[in-house]
Order: structure tokens, then sequence, then C-alpha cells
């Protein structure tokens, strides 16, 4: 099979100008041509009024060995790589050790997933509840019809923190062995639309989400896989650096001498039991500041001129980033296309930002977090002061929201200005429970508000209007990654700890749904090849 990269055509072009444009580049014939698929569509959008779509495609053709030595010049066309996966073990059928997998987040529910397929039977645990009643616990606080529950919220539950989100599946992160193609794959299995396997930037969006991960439970589970719910781990035992077992809330006692810890970056509870049992834990990194909204026709606009609402383009989004005099960097991140900010605390009292869409991502507002990075010299202390630096913001964002659940909020045209905001202009915000109009200069130090007062008119630049007074910001955000690094060696254990696996988000080693994925099938890997060494030791 041949790949060829840049196929460019117009963004309106008949179905068969694709294999036009086949036949054209690698001057074939009709006949010679067997078959193509998309492997990528993205699109160029650099023209305003002229964007193009840009395909990868894979393509069967009896000339295959004939082009390659002929095009071997063209960077454009290759041999299509190998993407498909191929499990590294198998577990021997009467094998008594199960490892144990805390978490079910992308990361712990692909790690759980991998050693299912491998013949492992993992016991999951998970200290929320099943994904249904989940939602019914975190729709019925943001809609004010229940109190706020920190074992089952936007945090907590099956799914892990990207259930209720926009469900982005794309990542920076180097994937030389396509463990990605993997994720997405078994995202498609589990009913997402195939389309996520060939479009650029793919999303799920909410309710899709919450579907997929009651399929992958029941797989999982079909594979002899074992998941518990409303089973948070409290304890670990290690004896003599060795992972013994773990003890869960209700006092039961699960032995295993290979634990994934999936906990995502919200288990600060978890973290400090860690932390106190002696495991290797370093601060990290992480960035701090705001949700804003605008409306999304003004970024389609902007972004996709005269060809905005084109149903291949959908609602457009942004990525943006300035370099502040005081030497801070903001950017945008989780931009959430016509979606909704949502509120995303995991513990009593404190108040966090983030957002969400659904597959359609018609709401009429986009948002994006505008943050500013901060390191641990920000947050000076022992391993953990990165979460007491962020609980201590988030209880100033409650209060200043009026310790009600509303978030506090403020205009752009009035944070620019530094003064309070009484009314809210053209721009409804979408957040519930509410928002509490305020002066959100108070919620976060001084060097990230200077930074954000300054990157919001650089970034009206490149977006016109990114600016506008009646733009809303509402705070905080604090749970861009992890505060914590949980390290870990090559082989995936952690630094100082046998048979523990600190994987993804929370343990430093993913951002996002995609990449926390990919970590948990790595982390998979790792734990089945180590299961099977040590038997053949003993
Ligand atoms: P998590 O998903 O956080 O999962 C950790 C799980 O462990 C949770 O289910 C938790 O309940 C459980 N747990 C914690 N402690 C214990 C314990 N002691 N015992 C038992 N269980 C425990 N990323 C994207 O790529 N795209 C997006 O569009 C996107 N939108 C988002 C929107 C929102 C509202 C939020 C909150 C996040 C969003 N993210 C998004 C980020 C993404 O969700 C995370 O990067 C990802 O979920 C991390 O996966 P994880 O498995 O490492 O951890």
């Amino acid at each position: 099979m041949l790949r060829l990269t840049e196929v460019k055509l117009p963004l309106d072009h008949p179905e068969d100008e694709i294999k036009t444009a086949i036949l054209k580049k690698l001057q074939i014939t009709d006949e010679e041509l067997i078959g193509y698929s998309i492997f990528k569509r993205s699109y160029d959008a650099r023209k305003k009024g002229e964007i193009a779509l840009v395909y990868i495609l894979d393509v069967e053709t009896t000339q295959e060995t004939h082009l390659l030595k002929r095009l071997k010049k063209d960077p454009h066309v290759m041999v299509t790589p190998d993407m498909s996966y191929r499990p590294v073990a198998k577990a021997p059928s009467n094998l008594a050790i199960r490892p144990i997998v805390i978490g079910t987040g992308p990361c712990g529910l692909f790690a759980g997933l991998m050693l299912a397929q491998m013949g492992f039977r993992p016991i999951i645990l998970e200290r929320g509840k099943k994904v249904r009643d989940r939602t019914a616990d975190t729709f019925g606080f943001w809609k004010k019809k229940s109190d706020f529950n920190p074992e089952s919220n936007a945090q907590f539950g099956e799914g892990g923190a990207g259930t209720f989100s926009d469900g982005k599946l794309y990542s920076q992160v180097k994937d030389p062995q396509h463990y990605g193609r993997k994720v997405l794959t078994e995202l498609v299995n589990a009913g997402a639309s195939p389309e996520i396997l060939y479009i650029n930037k793919p999303h799920i969006g909410t309710f899709k989400l919450v579907g997929i991960v009651q399929s992958m439970r029941a797989k999982i589970e079909s594979l002899g896989g074992e998941i518990r719910f409303e089973s948070r781990v409290e304890d670990i035992n290690i004896e003599n650096g060795q992972v013994r077992g773990v003890t869960l809330a209700s006092g039961e006692y699960i032995a295993s001498e290979y634990v994934v810890l999936a906990v995502g970056h919200s288990a600060r509870d978890t973290f400090q039991m860690l932390y106190e049992r002696g495991v290797y834990i370093e601060p990290k990194p992480f960035s701090i500041g705001f949700r804003v909204e605008h409306p999304q026709t003004l970024i389609d606009q902007c972004r996709f001129g005269p060809q905005a609402g084109h149903k291949l383009l959908g609602a457009a989004d942004y990525k943006l980033v300035h370099h502040c005099q005081n030497g801070r960097s903001v950017y945008s991140f989780c931009m959430c296309p016509g979606g909704l900010v949502v509120a995303a605390a995991s513990e009593p009292g404190r108040l966090v930002t983030n957002g969400m869409s659904q597959y359609s991502r018609n709401e009429r507002n986009a948002n994006s977090a505008i943050v500013v990075g901060i390191t641990p010299e920000d947050y000076p202390g022992n391993a953990l002061a990165g979460i007491d630096f962020q609980r201590r913001l988030e209880e100033q964002a409650f209060k200043l929201g009026g310790g009600t659940y509303e978030a506090p909020g403020q205009l752009v045209g009035d944070f620019l200005k530094d003064r309070s905001s009484t009314a809210f202009g053209t721009v409804k915000p979408s957040y519930t429970p509410g928002v509490h109009l305020c002066d959100l200069s108070q919620s976060l130090p001084d060097y990230a508000i200077a930074a954000i007062r300054e990157a919001l008119p650089a970034f009206d630049k490149q977006i016109k209007g990114f600016a506008m007074d009646d733009a809303v910001l509402t705070g905080v955000e604090t749970r861009t990654s992890s505060p914590i690094r949980i390290k870990r060696k090559e082989d995936y254990q952690s630094l100082n700890t046998v048979g523990l696996y600190p994987a993804g988000e929370g343990a430093g080693y993913a951002g996002g749904i995609l990449s926390a994925g990919i970590d948990g099938i790595k982390v998979a890997e790792a734990v089945a090849l180590s299961i099977l060494r040590n038997c053949d030791r003993k």
C-alpha cells in the first residue's frame, strides 16, 4: 500500500476528485488503481475564502513497486506504515496473579482493557460511581438540583476527568509505535464514530463518551476483568520497597504485587497518602488562569471568513500563546468550540472551572482556559506544595463567587481597565450554577494577573475581538495538569517502590484523554511483561 500526503482539494470538491487527484499524482490509469482510503483529513485555512481540504491517502495499486522506484525522491509518496497493534504478552491460562488498576479514567480504562485482552484479569478500583449515576450527581449539582458530592463529580467517577468534556482526541506526544491508533480504534469499537480515525483533531463530545465508557467496561468484564465502584483506595501496603496490596475505604484489603496507579491529577488525598508512605514524588510545573467565553460566531468568522458554518469545518477552534514582559507565558488551553464552561471542583468549599462540549459543538459560546505557566519556584515547600497552592486559589475563588459554587466572573473590558463588573453585556456566560460578577484581580497572584492583562490584547491581534469588552472571564483554572510527578524508571515502576506503576495525568506522564490512554497501554504492557518474567523466575 502507498501513502500519499499533502493532497490538497477545494473545500467543496466532489468525492470523485480524490480519485482524479490520485491518478494525476501517480500518473496511473483507472485500471491500475485497485482502491484507496482516507487516512487523515485536515484543512488549510490560511487563505480566507479559499479554505482547502488536505488529505493523507492510502492507495492500493498494481504499480506499487514501479511507483516506489519512480517517485523515490518525492517526500509525499511512501509505503504505508504498519500501524496495527500486536499484544506483547499472553497470560498463561492458570495464572493466579491479578494486577490491580486504580482509577477508571482513560489511563486506567486502557490499562485495564489491555491487561484484560492479554488475559491478566485485572481488578479495577474506582472511588466514584458508575457513569450513569455519576452523570446524575454531576449534572444535578450543575443545575442546582443536588448538593456537591466530593466522590462523584466532574473529576471522580467512571470514565475519569474527561467524561464530561469536549472529548478532544489529539495530543502532541511522540508516538512512534502508534499506540494512539490503538486508542482510537478501541474507542470506535466501543461506539465512537469511525470518523475519529481520519479527521484531524477529532472530538467525541460528552454524551457519546458516557456510552463509550460503559461499553469499555462491558468489554473488560467479558474478558475476565473486574471493575469495582465506590471503592476508594485509602492506603497502600509497601514492605521493603515492594508493593504488597491496597486497602479500600471500606477496610477491605486486596493483595497484589502489581498496582497501576492511574488516579488522575485531582486525587489529592491519595497523593498525600503515597507521600506519607514514602513513595518518591516531586513537584512539577503547571498553569493557572481563567476561562474566557466569546460568541462562537466571532471565532468562526475570524478563522473561516466567508466559509464559516461549512459542515466539514464545524465550529472553529484556536490556539494562542503570548510571551510576556515579566517572563511568563500565557496560552489558551483546552479550547471548547460551541461548548459550556463547567464546575470541575472535587473538594467542598473550593471552586475550579473547565470546559466541555457536545459532539455537535453548537452552543452559542466558544470557551478556553487562558492560563499562565508556573513552576515549583512559585510555590516553595515540599513535594505537595503545588496542591496547597491550588487549594488556596480554589478557596479564594469560592469566596469571591459568594460561597455558593457560583464562579467569580468579570467582563474582559473591566478586567483590562481594572474595575469590578456589575452587569453582563452581549456575552451570556454558560457556567452553572451561575456566575457572580466581581473583581477577578484578587483571585490570582499579581504576576499572573499582569501576564493575562498583557496577553488578551496581544491575542486580539490574532483573533479580532478576542479582547472585546463583553467577553466573560470566569475563575479559576488550576487543574491544567498535575502539580506533581510520581517519578518512574524506564520499566514504568516507581523510582523507589517495586510493583507500583504510576501512570497517566496524575502521575505527571500524560495530559489529555489520548495521551492518558496511550500511557495506560504502555504501562499495561510493562505490567504484563513483568508478571511473566517473575513467573519464569519462580
Ligand atoms: P482521570 O481521568 O483523572 O481518572 C482518574 C480516576 O481515578 C478517576 O475516575 C478517579 O475517580 C479515580 N480515583 C482517584 N483516586 C482514586 C482512589 N484513591 N481510589 C480509586 N479511584 C481513584 N482532555 C482531552 O484530551 N480533551 C478534552 O476535551 C478534555 N476536556 C476536559 C474537560 C473537563 C471538564 C475535564 C475535567 C478534563 C478534560 N480533559 C480533556 C482532561 C482529561 O480528562 C484528562 O487529561 C484525563 O482524563 C486524564 O486521564 P487519567 O486516566 O490519567 O486520569
